[in-house]
């Protein structure tokens, strides 16, 4: 059985980039007949903005996107994450990490002149242990040697050598928070999500979120990943950059809006009703060929 989920951060209002996703995730449940799980990941309590999950509800609501089941929230999932961390050090896959990020970047200009790729892999400084006189601050999990290939069923065939291109990655934050990458597999494994459905932005996680999912025993999702809504000047639209809440008193002219950037082909309705109809079969004929349409 299918389930997907839409998984926002609450800074703040949905825009139209993360309208996209929210319409892509829940037009493959529906043509899948599955299940769609709203969670609200509002872990990184600085960018937490209070009421932001409400009205994010509302948004979703009034443009016709129920959710299954009840809504979860990552700041009550804590016991969860704790949990496997505690496995993951049982395994000897963490290491706690002295590093700031300026020696980071120090290090990593040492070794290859230049961070290549514009990324920062980290160079495994506190691999063997901290150095006396440090003290821990963030706790990384060890990446063992390999690639991890995966299809995307957007992108295609993928594949990322974690240990060269990121190296030992955050899994508990120097701030004590949690990092995204273990939470969002807890979260994932726990709702039992077989299909995740979000942006391209997050492409380059999924390797990272393969291995933690093998180190904790759980069998991956599938995964698609969307073009992203670029602003004017080509940056992903985001709360951070003050990209506009999406206007739902017009809901027909908003949910065409957020298809039309999916390029599946014109829809001619004229009723949000029409809408789910026509763009559900539309995205079943798309991905789903072999299914009856709804
Ligand atoms: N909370 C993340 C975001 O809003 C999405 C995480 C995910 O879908 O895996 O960008």
């Amino acid at each position: 059985m299918y389930v997907g989920r839409f998984a926002p951060s609450p800074s703040g209002p949905l825009h139209a980039g993360s309208l996209v996703v929210a319409l892509a995730s829940y037009l493959d449940a529906k043509a899948a007949r599955g299940r769609w799980l709203l969670r609200i990941e509002d872990i990184d309590t600085p960018r937490t903005v209070a009421g932001a999950d409400q009205i994010i509800l509302q948004q979703l609501a009034a443009l016709g996107m129920i959710w299954d089941g009840d809504v979860w929230y990552q700041s009550k999932r804590l016991v969860a994450y704790e949990a496997a961390f505690a496995a993951l050090q049982t395994k000897a896959l963490s290491y706690p990490c002295a590093c700031t990020r300026r020696e980071i970047a120090d290090s990593v200009m040492a070794l290859h002149g230049k961070f290549p790729d514009g990324e920062r892999p980290y160079p495994g400084t506190c691999r063997q242990g901290i150095k006396p006189g440090r003290s821990p601050k963030s706790w990384r999990f060890l990446v063992s040697p390999g690639t991890i290939s995966f299809t995307d069923r957007w992108c295609g065939p993928q594949s990322q050598d974690v240990e060269h291109q990121v190296g030992d990655f955050v899994i508990r934050r120097a701030d004590g928070i949690w990092a995204y990458q273990l939470a969002v597999v807890v979260d994932d494994a726990d709702q039992g999500v077989t299909d995740i459905v979000r942006g391209q932005d997050l492409l380059s996680s999924t390797a990272r979120q393969r291995l933690l999912a093998e180190a904790l025993d759980i069998v991956p999702p599938s995964v698609m990943h969307l073009p992203l809504v670029l602003d004017e000047r080509g940056l992903k639209l985001s709360k951070q950059n003050g990209a506009p809440s999406i206007n739902t008193s017009e809901p027909l002219k908003t949910l065409l809006s957020a298809w039309k950037h999916l390029e599946l082909g014109e829809l001619a309705v004229s009723t949000p009703e029409a809408f789910w109809q026509e763009a559900t079969a539309r995205w079943a004929g798309q991905f789903y060929p072999t299914r009856l349409a709804p």
